[in-house]
């Protein structure tokens, strides 16, 4: 029987201004790599596709793809994403990009500068649109009504898995080693995991995720 197959996104965009200065954000990548590893030791085939980070993965084996900028990732997982049972968007994409890039560094000068953002596209939702049949898992990391945003989410980007985490929390969310989450399905179905290390979270949701494979198609992997 064919391997169950991930494709895993992880880490921050960068969102270039001039050559250098970008805008992001603080993911260090790590629940999406601890995932990757998860998936890897466990078997199944993995695709990693990764913004810029500083970590490094338990195994030369594993398939990665680098890229820098939302639009980068996108195209990366749109050429991708048809190959794997699974697209785990755990990276934390630039929702805007500057509108206008300066080949040259820009000056500084007296006046106050305006930088013009406009939207990236929404991976997961072009990955709906370009008919994608496999499984969707997209992480929500809210400061405020965690629950509400987080069904919203599930229910807009058409996944079937949710898992929200409240980033306000201490040892919770970016650039942390542990993390809080609750992880909701399509099928209503709730789980809450209070702080725990990244790593355990990782396992015990590609062991979840397999078991709502098994349930959907009545298929023991
Ligand atoms: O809407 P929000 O960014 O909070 O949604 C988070 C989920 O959507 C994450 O799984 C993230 O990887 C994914 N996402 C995406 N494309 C974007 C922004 C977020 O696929 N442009």
């Amino acid at each position: 029987m064919k391997k169950l197959s991930f494709l895993v996104t992880a880490g921050p965009t960068r969102e270039f201004i001039d050559p250098f200065r970008f805008i992001s954000n603080p993911s260090s990548g790590k629940m999406g790599y601890e995932i990757v590893s998860a998936a890897y030791e466990k078997g199944f085939e993995v695709l990693l596709i990764s913004g810029p980070t500083s970590l490094k993965l338990p195994e030369k084996n594993i398939k990665k793809i680098s890229v820098i900028s939302a639009i980068e990732m996108r195209d990366a997982v749109l050429e991708n994403v048809k190959d794997y049972d699974v697209l785990v968007m755990a990276a934390a994409v630039s929702d805007y990009r500057p509108a206008i890039f300066c080949k040259d560094k820009i000056k500084k000068s007296e006046k106050d500068l305006t930088i013009v953002l406009e939207r990236n596209p929404d991976i997961l939702q072009e990955v709906e649109k370009a008919g994608y049949e496999g499984v969707k898992v997209g992480f929500a990391a809210e400061t405020e009504k965690l629950i509400e945003y987080a069904l919203d989410k599930l229910h807009r980007k058409k996944l079937n898995l949710i898992v929200a985490n409240d980033i306000s929390k201490k040892g919770a969310g970016f650039a942390s080693e542990t993390n809080a989450v609750s992880i909701f399905s399509d099928k209503n179905d709730r789980v809450d995991i209070p702080l725990t290390p990244k790593r355990d979270i990782a396992n015990f949701l590609i062991d979840y995720i397999v078991e709502y494979i098994g349930r959907k198609r009545k298929v023991v992997w």
